[in-house]
């Protein structure tokens, strides 16, 4: 939509005494494409955003509603899709492409959400036999990402907490571009190979300390796969960036290279 018209110019002066100025109104920022109440959610429920520069507010805002015109939305487990639903997980998911440019996730047609936790089609190996696995989110492979409202509102309000599930599943779809679930990242020339590098380091190391017994802070499900390792360590560098660089300098560092975000300014400009 296109913005509001300039307002007209006043007139040249022409010696007569002027009338008094109207009355100031406050500014008016896009109000048709993003509504009153969806910023309300987004104050409410995604708290990076009062983390981010008016810069980064402002295309947050034009990316959240973007993405919510262009995906399915669809309620799963008697949950209807609000309008808060949409803007609370578009925001979440829209964080991590603030400094790129990109296509809002274009391989992802569909959002699925569950009330809470639902049974995904992986399985796990019980004493009675195979399980169906319950799951606060999934993201399928050239499918839908779908995700448990009550995990996405928690941890979308508590921004700090080292989880979220949004920015967790998004990673995976990032990680399927080039059509392989292993980690590896559809990045410019020299990037894919260091970051190659570092993946493979990295991933080793998590295991072998896993195995020596040592408390890590990825934590054992990084450890399962590549690609929850890159799904883990996005979720841990925007949400504890300043951990994430004391525990694991490389990784960070290549995670700002791919997402080319600073998350720590953002918590840092908070404190101050
Ligand atoms: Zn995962």
């Amino acid at each position: 939509m296109l913005p509001l018209p300039p307002p007209p110019e006043p007139p040249e002066s022409t010696g007569e005494r002027s009338r008094p100025a109207p009355p100031k109104r406050p500014p008016v920022q896009d109000p048709e494409t993003f509504p009153k109440e969806w910023r309300a959610f987004l104050k409410s429920n995604v708290y990076h955003y009062q983390l981010l520069s008016k810069a980064e507010r402002r295309r947050l805002r034009n990316d959240t509603r973007a993405m919510i015109a262009k995906k399915d939305w669809e309620g799963c487990g008697g949950l209807s899709v609000t309008d808060e639903i949409k803007v609370t997980i578009a925001a979440q998911a829209c964080l991590m492409l603030l400094g790129q440019e990109h296509d809002y996730f274009g391989h992802v047609r569909t959002i699925l959400i569950y009330p809470s936790s639902f049974q995904a089609s992986d399985e796990r190996w019980e004493d009675e036999g195979w399980l169906p696995e319950a799951a606060g989110g999934q993201a399928v492979y050239r499918g839908p990402v779908i995700l448990s409202w009550d995990t996405v509102l928690a941890e979308g309000r508590a921004p700090s907490a080292g989880a979220n599930l949004v920015i967790h599943e998004f990673a995976h779809q990032l990680d399927f571009i080039d059509g392989y679930a292993d980690g590896t990242l559809d990045l410019q020339g020299e990037h894919t190979e260091r970051w190659q590098e570092v993946l493979n380091s990295e991933y080793n190391r998590l295991r072998r300390e896993i195995r020596q017994g040592h408390e890590t802070f990825l934590g054992d499900y990084a450890a399962t796969s590549k690609t929850e390792f890159f799904a883990t360590a996005s979720e841990r560098f925007f949400t504890q960036p300043a951990k994430l660089r004391h525990f694991h300098p490389e990784l960070s560092e290549m995670l700002s290279a791919t997402y080319a975000v600073d998350p720590e300014r953002w918590f840092r400009a908070k404190k101050s």
